[in-house]
């Protein structure tokens, strides 16, 4: 073309970005790999092959990590644990500061690397994936400085598993890496099979900045080498990035090991544009939600939710802006999109695109050209949609977008939360009240506020509901690296036989059996069975309701009803708190008395239980107007705002020991922070808790708030785990009743918390009336506010 014709069509020219230093470094290990175990490279042996995806040429020869190879792995890491630990704060944040040094003068060829093996333009891999992977080394090597000191009695998990996904191969093993070093763990990482080649570059520039060896370990593989290091008895945490359905097996998996676990999970994120936005920056954050890297995002904003007033001349302009999107070879400069990462992503995007077809939709696609052979699809827009089409409601990880509108904003929130998943949401308004009053009601971990895929290494990362739990990135995410010093010394819990009554009952009191507390009223039990209270001592001192499944769908449905809890203001739930606290205080001499009855206390030691339950009462009342968020320190002129937002309805289990205390000491966080609660209380002591419905009823508790079911621990707390409308479960038991409870909840991966079938000292005010449990009943949400004139 010569200049001529290149000014009358105005088209782009070839940009092409060099590939010879990728290539060399290929070269430079015969292009074969082996893994990165205790410093060195093994020898390659049998694996798979790493492809080019838009040119279909074989990268490199990886190798398949087998049982042997993991188990390897996780020995030097062990080895190298104590080494690593015993160094300073300071020693390991120099080494952090090295790896980021490294990364950034070798910067172009991890992009050009990274785009051969993922596909991705070099313009995003240049501009985005590998400098966010430098800013997380430099951030957390200041986490590796401060650690000790804001994490006080907090150690590290020790020797950590990591599998990461293929779609953003080097930044994800950032976010994974930098965090666990810098609070002092040693590690094994997983690349994805698809893309292990900038994983196998960062394992030779760990060797360059002298970091000790074993530290971090890169084992190459398909699933079964996750799966591998997943089972591994000798891992102590697991973070995983990638599918819900990998995430739910990893859940069960760990279930009951008393191995951490963090997961980022999938998404379908919402983009919502309101009326009044401005629609020329809504469409061009709208390329970026859903075309960046191909649209292969798990925070996407791949549902338009757009106002119906604007939909037409909003749907025009997004059709005219997707026909000019270049996609094609990506490394050249001027392409705004690559190829997917590998053929077969390809087919399962068109084999969902066919099912969209055959549910009635409309699909548009963009009228640019693709390249004839690589792995390209072209950006692709589907319309005449419902809520209930199957595109609409699964994750595509591809570049089509469904769009939808509403009418209203309360409309738009329904439709934004109809979802499995909770990773992030934009909004778009000029009216800054309108955006400020929405992002609080959309449950997901981020939302964009006029901007979109905003990420930083100072804001937390990570899911509501099915996308996961746990933060990656900022304080939040240096707390899903660390556990808490004390839970490592605990001793086992013992269950008490059951009790056996020697006596009967006195008959001169008049019968009473303690019903079920639903919705602020007493309800009699479902099954209309009762159960037997019997002091330990053998006498028989009254019934309560066997709870059965019934009871909790009851509870639960209850719950959910009073969950506009959360949203009243802290001083408001402090109040409550107080008054339950004032409350019980009248009425200590009978609640020792009864504690004396059931459970033969000496006294002092009935009226020292209740004096702390009114303590706990006052402290999470305290707590309630002061366990707030931070403002992020982000790169761009924008607030990050890490709000504290409640799990929702927490499902808590209760311990057979101190039977107004431990229920007290859970239930207390959890309605300080918002949550409304379903309590099982302890099942062989239960009275002390169906006494206190009359404190709840006399302290202005709205009516949902707390629920109290009473029945077999282990029974309810199975419902409990099962059910979908419990966010979260704590369960304080036997072991095995631990092991049960997180393999049951994976249904909806509720954040579970358990004793791990250890003895708690519940009158240790220390652990249970600060921030442990508050930490446990609260989720952060990073809401992301950019300014300027
Ligand atoms: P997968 O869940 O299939 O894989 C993720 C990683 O887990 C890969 O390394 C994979 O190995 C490995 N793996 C597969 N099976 C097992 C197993 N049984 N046990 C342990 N590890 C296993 O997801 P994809 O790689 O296909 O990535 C796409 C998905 O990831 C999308 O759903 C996306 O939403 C999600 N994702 C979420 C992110 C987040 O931050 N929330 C970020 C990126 C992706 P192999 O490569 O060999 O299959």
């Amino acid at each position: 073309m010569n200049i001529n014709e290149i000014f009358a069509n105005l088209d782009y020219g070839p940009a092409p970005e060099a590939k010879d230093m990728a290539n060399g470094w290929l070269d430079g290990h015969g292009r074969k790999f082996g893994h990165f175990i205790d410093g060195q490279f093994t020898p390659h042996k049998k694996g798979f092959t790493s492809i080019n995806p838009a040119t279909e040429e074989e990268l490199a020869r990886i190798s398949n990590g087998t049982k042997v190879d993991v188990d390897k792995a996780v020995k030097a890491a062990r080895v190298a644990l104590p080494l690593w630990q015993a160094l300073s704060g300071f020693e390991r944040a120099k080494y952090l500061y090295a790896i980021a040094r490294q990364l950034q003068k070798h910067s172009r060829l991890f992009a050009v690397l990274e785009s051969m093996d993922n596909g991705k333009v070099i313009r995003e891999s240049r501009d985005a994936d590998i400098p966010l992977a430098v800013r997380h080394f430099y951030h957390h090597a200041g986490w590796a400085m401060h650690v000790e000191t804001r994490f006080k009695g907090y150690s590290p998990y020790g020797v950590c598993g990591q599998i990461i996904p293929w779609n953003f191969p080097l930044l994800m093993l950032s976010w994974k890496i930098a965090p666990a070093l810098a609070a002092g763990n040693t590690l094994v990482l997983k690349p994805a099979e698809f893309t292990p080649l900038t994983a196998l570059l960062f394992a030779q520039i760990c060797s360059e900045a002298g970091l000790p060896k074993g530290v971090v370990n890169i084992v190459t593989g398909e699933g079964e080498t996750g799966a591998a290091i997943v089972e591994h008895e000798d891992v102590d945490k697991i973070a995983f990035t990638g599918s819900t359905e990998v995430g739910k097996i990893i859940r069960k998996t760990t279930a009951g090991t008393g191995k951490g676990l963090s997961l980022e999970l999938g998404g379908k994120s919402p983009y919502i544009v309101f009326e009044n936005a401005d629609i020329d920056s809504a469409i061009e954050g709208l390329v970026d939600a859903i075309w960046f890297n191909q649209g292969e995002v798990c925070c996407a904003g791949s549902r338009l939710l757009v106002h119906e007033s604007i939909e037409t001349i909003f749907i025009e302009k997004l059709k005219a802006r997707m026909d000019k999107l270049r996609v094609g070879d990506p490394l050249d400069k001027s392409m705004d999109m690559g190829a997917l990462v590998a053929p077969i992503q390809v087919q399962n995007i068109k084999k969902m695109l066919e099912q969209g077809k055959k549910e009635g939709c409309t699909i548009y696609e963009a009228k640019g050209k693709i390249p004839a052979t690589g792995s390209f699809l072209k950006p692709t827009l589907i319309t005449d949609v419902s809520p209930a089409h199957s595109l609409v409601s699964e994750e595509i990880f591809g570049p089509v977008l469904v769009a939808l509108s509403f009418r209203n904003p309360d409309e738009a929130v329904a439709l934004a939360n109809n979802t499995k998943y909770g990773l992030a949401a934009s909004v778009w308004s000029e009216n800054i009240n309108l955006a400020l009053d929405i992002a609080p009601r959309i449950k997901s971990g981020i939302v964009w506020i006029n901007c979109t895929n905003q990420l930083d290494a100072s804001a937390g990362f990570g899911g509501y509901k099915e996308s996961g739990f746990g933060r990656e990135g900022g304080a939040e995410g240096m707390v899903s690296y660390l556990k808490r010093d004390w839970e490592a010394k605990l001793k086992p819990y013992v269950l008490e036989q059951p009790r056996k009554a020697a006596e009967v009952k006195n008959s001169s009191s008049i019968d009473h059996t303690a019903k079920n507390y639903i919705g602020g009223k007493q309800a009699r039990g479902d099954s209309g069975y009762s159960r037997q209270v019997i002091s330990q001592n053998g006498a028989m001192i009254g019934t309560v309701a066997e709870g059965n499944r019934k009871d909790i769908r009851n509870g639960v449905e209850a719950a959910r009803k009073g969950l506009g809890w959360g949203s009243k203001p802290a001083h408001f739930r402090a109040q409550i708190l107080y008054y339950l606290g004032e409350n019980l205080d009248y009425r200590r001499q009978e609640f020792a008395e009864r504690l004396r009855q059931l459970n033969s206390l000496s006294a002092a030691a009935a009226k020292n239980e209740v004096d702390l339950s009114i303590q706990r009462l006052f402290a999470y009342a305290g707590w309630a107007d002061k366990y707030d968020g931070a403002v992020h320190n982000v790169p761009i002129r924008a607030i990050a705002a890490a709000m504290i937002e409640p799990m929702g309805v927490i499902g808590i289990v209760a311990p057979q020991n101190f039977a107004l205390l431990a229920s007290i000491s859970m239930l207390a966080p959890a309605i300080a922070m918002g949550n409304s609660v379903v309590l099982v209380p302890s099942d062989n002591a239960p009275l002390a808790m169906t006494d206190f419905y009359q404190i709840i009823q006399t302290s202005d508790v709205p009516d949902g708030v707390i629920n109290i079911i009473t029945g077999g621990s282990n029974d309810l707390a199975k419902t409990l785990a099962e059910h979908d409308g419990v966010d979260a479960l704590w369960f304080a038991g036997d072991q095995a009743g631990s092991v049960m409870v997180e393999k049951a909840s994976t249904g909806n991966l509720k954040q579970v918390w358990t004793n791990l079938g250890k003895d708690l000292n519940w009158s240790d005010s220390e652990k249970f009336a600060g921030d442990y449990f508050l930490q446990k009943a609260t989720q952060v949400k990073n809401v992301w506010i950019p300014y300027g004139a």
